[in-house]
């Protein structure tokens, strides 16, 4: 039967949203179209998160919603993919509490999900959940063709064990892909219309630190920089001990490479940041800060910082809210420290009362709006280069784009120059936006 409908729900991260959109492509195959409704789909995907336990909560919750539209639509199948399953013992757990979900899938088999559908479409239930990853269906994953954006991995993993993080449990180690299999995605990517790239890596400041000969991640931006109809170069996250000059002057040199960072700080107590194992201290970042903005006197930094670790003292937090004054951050994820289970933090006396946390939560990003809004009131009168990438979503007779500091900008211009880069005057800063004419 064709014209199937799949409706795919991503949590987390663009890792993950990467993941669900080769699921979603893969269901192509079997005549699957994407859909964002529920009642009429016939396979829901939910690729999912454990980074938080938050994020797991919502999932659960998602689960339960997902077994009363079984029981609405006997025929719906269901697919849950991703972290959460791929959590040591996590996926009995699942199993037991989710009798009505016909595919189980870990991350390391993600590709490989076309084997597990054709299984499902003859009326089996499967669950299968990898415990290594296997390179050669790791590479078989491209990018959706055809968008004006696109996510790349150029990694896939990590080896930092944060203390606090359950990503190295359920992505594995670190393995960079080849130069070679990247920019021929990204030239086909460009072929069918792309123009702007993000690389993702969790740390993508070590890409490449297996390969011999020497090749590292300023060597792949530069030769990225230099395919023909790309227009932008984005790239996420950079572990700050990581962070080298090289790649700060290959970001300053490459006319494509946009001038933002994202550079997690995660605590701005050396204490705290100790004990997360994060292997730098405030005062080496604020160094790496310093030799950006030498080099790039534009470029914008975010961040991501974690309230409440074990032991974190009201000391310890008045530092890092210092640190938001010292660093101006154009934009922060901030997060209440969630016990994962396995990780070392988990383990650490001195847990933060839940009351403590979400006080200090509140009281960061109080701090962190008043610097965005600062960060934004001081682009008013500046001209700035946007691409244009479609109809306004709150005013459709004007068009969004990003600065090249992935700030959005709402901007009067024809549906025509959608895909372009264009220069905006910047009138004025809303609380999430800005808004600009074009010069
Ligand atoms: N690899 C990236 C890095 O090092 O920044 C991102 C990893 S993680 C998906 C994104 C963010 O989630 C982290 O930077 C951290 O701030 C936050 N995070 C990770 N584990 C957490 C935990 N147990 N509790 C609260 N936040 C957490
Ligand atoms: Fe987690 Fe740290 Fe690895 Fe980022 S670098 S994924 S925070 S362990």
């Amino acid at each position: 039967m064709d014209n199937k409908k799949v409706v795919t729900i991503v949590y987390g991260c663009q890792m993950s949203e990467r993941d669900a959109e080769t699921l979603t492509q893969i269901t192509r195959d079997f005549g699957y179209s994407p859909s964002d409704d529920l009642e009429s789909a016939d396979l829901v995907i939910v690729n999912t998160c454990c980074v938080r336990e938050s994020a797991e909560n919502k999932i659960l919750g998602k689960i339960g919603e997902l077994k009363k539209l079984k029981e609405r639509n006997p025929k719906v199948k269901i697919a849950i993919s991703g972290c959460m399953v791929q959590q040591p013992g996590a996926l009995e757990r699942l199993q037991k509490r989710a009798p009505h979900v016909d595919i189980w899938e870990g991350t390391h088999n993600i590709n490989d999900f076309s084997a597990l559908l054709q299984r499902v479409e003859q009326g089996e239930k499967v669950a299968e959940v990898w415990q290594e990853p296997n390179a050669t269906i790791e590479v078989a994953s491209l990018a959706e063709k055809g968008k004006l954006q696109a996510s790349v991995n150029v990694m896939y993993g990590c080896d930092n064990f944060c203390s606090y993080c359950i990503v190295p449990y359920v992505r594995g180690r670190e393995r960079s892909r080849k130069p070679q299999e990247i920019l021929q995605e990204i030239e086909l990517l460009v072929n069918s219309g792309c123009r702007e790239v993000t690389l993702l890596g969790q740390n993508v400041n070590s890409y490449g630190k297996e390969f011999s000969p020497a090749y590292d991640f300023a060597d792949l931006l530069h030769q990225v920089n230099q395919i023909a109809f790309l227009l932008r170069v984005r790239f996420i996250t950079s572990h700050p001990k990581d962070l080298s000059d090289k790649l700060i002057e290959t970001v300053a040199e490459g006319d494509k490479l946009c001038e933002h960072f994202h550079l997690p700080i995660q605590s701005g107590s050396n204490f705290i940041l100790e004990r997360m194992n994060r292997k730098y201290t405030r005062e080496y970042y604020l160094r790496r800060i310093e030799q950006i903005r030498k080099l790039i006197p534009d470029a914008s930094l975010s961040t991501d910082i974690i309230v409440g670790f074990p032991g974190e003292s009201e000391e310890d937090f008045e530092q890092t809210l210092a640190m938001m004054n010292q660093a101006h951050y154009s934009q922060a994820f901030t997060f209440m420290y969630s016990k994962r289970s396995g990780t070392l933090a988990s383990k650490m006396e001195n847990q933060i009362p839940l009351d403590v946390k979400k006080r200090r939560l509140q009281k960061l990003m109080s701090v962190q709006n008043q610097e965005s809004l600062e960060y934004r009131q001081n682009m008013i009168g500046k001209t700035v280069e946007v691409l244009a990438e479609g109809p306004s979503k709150t005013n459709p007779e004007r068009l969004t784009g990003r600065t090249r500091g992935n700030e959005l900008v709402v901007f009067n211009g024809n549906l025509d120059i959608i895909g372009s880069l264009v220069n905006v005057r910047i009138n004025e800063a809303g609380s999430w936006t800005l808004i600009g004419e074009i010069e």
